[in-house]
């Protein structure tokens, strides 16, 4: 079976909801992936962040196997030894008091969705079916019907409706925009601290501290949706740590996993998630001891070998390496930590094809939106290694321009 092969046979049998670049990957480890015909390339992109501790990570892989061994799924049915100790650990990290935890980072959000309206009706007298929660416009969230309908994008929604009410979008980074959004009805704002797959968008200094300022003197909870920003990604811990604010609700999941189960949370303080009862919420898999047992050692790997100071060396070391190279294709260089978007001129290149050609020089990552190629390596990388995916880079950027004429 060759490349082509199994790209044909997925097409029969997988609609096409990506378009992958084409490489059949087969193997992995630390920051690198092997495709099927043996090529290596480094991984600048980790599953949209989250392989944040590189390819099976042999701590990582230790806890995974050894509670496989043990004990892996019970169904929240019967209490294991696996959940407490995680949620302990989850709750320590994050200056939070409990947790509830999912599966996938869409879940988490919309648990935390359910629990802001609960909050709404049950603490702020908010009168039934009338809570409101703002959002920001470009928002990721997750792809379920209730997630997408407070979406933006159009191709996120086109044909899915009918769509679920209760949402209202405002400019991303505007805190007037959102104090003018409020209103009695309002439960909750949920938000990126940093936005995604919008394409890496930075909001202005002081914009969440006055986001948090705002939500408190309203009596709105403020949401952060740390899926993809959270666990050092961004140079700290959680990217909230950039502004010394406390959020109302937190979500995680993509690296949670440590990049080998799917696992997401959402944690709140005490007097919120404790509105939550028996039979208001559930999931088969979720809080299971396999994901717990790995998702604790994630965490303490974080913690134990300073990932989040990593991601804030490295991660200046490359945004300075990246705003240095001279190139009219470039728009802007933004980001933080090892979390970096670099924007490209429309009319000159496109994101994809940068990806599509940085293949052959040895490295990996995916476009947002075709103009933005973005760059989450590994926490786990070396500077040697963010050297090479530099001179890919460069090389892919010199390349264009020697086909394209334009210098
Ligand atoms: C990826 C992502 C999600 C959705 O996570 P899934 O595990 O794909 O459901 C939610 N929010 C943000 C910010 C994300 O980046």
């Amino acid at each position: 079976m060759n490349t082509q092969d199994f790209i044909v046979r997925e097409a029969m049998v997988a609609p096409p909801t990506y378009t992958p670049l084409p490489v059949v990957l087969h193997e992995g480890k630390g920051s690198w992936v092997w495709d099927i015909e043996g090529n290596k390339y480094l991984d600048m992109m980790t599953a949209y962040s989250a392989v944040s501790f590189g390819h099976s990570h042999p701590r990582l892989v230790k806890a995974l196997t050894d509670q496989a061994q043990t004990l892996a799924l019970t169904s929240r049915a019967f209490y294991t030894d696996q959940l407490a100790p995680f949620l302990e650990k989850a709750c320590a990290l994050s200056g939070f008091d409990m947790g509830i935890p999912m599966n996938s980072g869409a879940e988490a959000v919309e648990t935390a969705l359910k629990v802001a309206r609960r909050w709404g009706y049950e603490v702020k007298g908010i009168p039934q079916n009338q809570a409101e929660i703002i959002v920001a416009e470009n928002n990721f969230h997750g792809r379920t019907t209730t997630l997408i309908s407070f979406s933006t994008e159009p191709i996120y929604q086109k044909d899915f409706g009918p769509l679920t009410p209760g949402f209202k979008a405002i400019p991303f980074g505007n805190a007037q925009a959102l104090e003018k959004a409020i209103t009695p009805n309002t439960c909750a704002f949920l938000v990126e601290p940093i936005q995604g797959e919008a394409g890496i968008i930075v909001p202005p200094p002081g914009w969440l501290k006055e986001v948090r300022d705002i939500c408190s003197k309203h009596n709105v909870l403020l949401i952060l949706d740390e899926v993809q920003s959270g666990l050092g990604r961004t140079g700290r811990i959680f990217a909230f740590q950039h502004e010394n604010i406390m959020p109302d609700g937190l979500i995680l999941a993509k690296a949670l996993g440590g990049g080998l189960v799917p696992i997401s949370l959402f944690l709140s303080r005490k007097d919120i998630l404790s509105l939550m009862t028996p039979g208001s919420h559930g999931s088969t898999f979720g809080g299971n001891p396999l994901a717990c047992a790995v998702a604790q050692e994630a965490l303490s790997l974080l913690q134990e070998e300073h990932l989040d100071q990593r991601s804030e060396e490295l991660g200046a070391y490359m945004m300075k390496e990246l705003q240095n190279i001279d190139s009219s294709f470039i728009k802007e260089v933004r980001g933080k930590g090892l979390w970096i978007g670099v924007d490209f001129n429309k009319n000159l290149v496109n994101g994809w094809e940068v990806c599509e050609r940085m293949r052959f020089k040895g490295a990996l990552t995916k476009d947002t939106h075709e103009t933005v190629v973005r760059f989450a390596p590994p926490l786990t990388i070396t500077k040697e290694e963010i050297d090479y995916g530099l001179k890919a880079f460069k090389d892919t950027l010199f390349e264009i321009e020697q086909c394209s004429g334009i210098p």
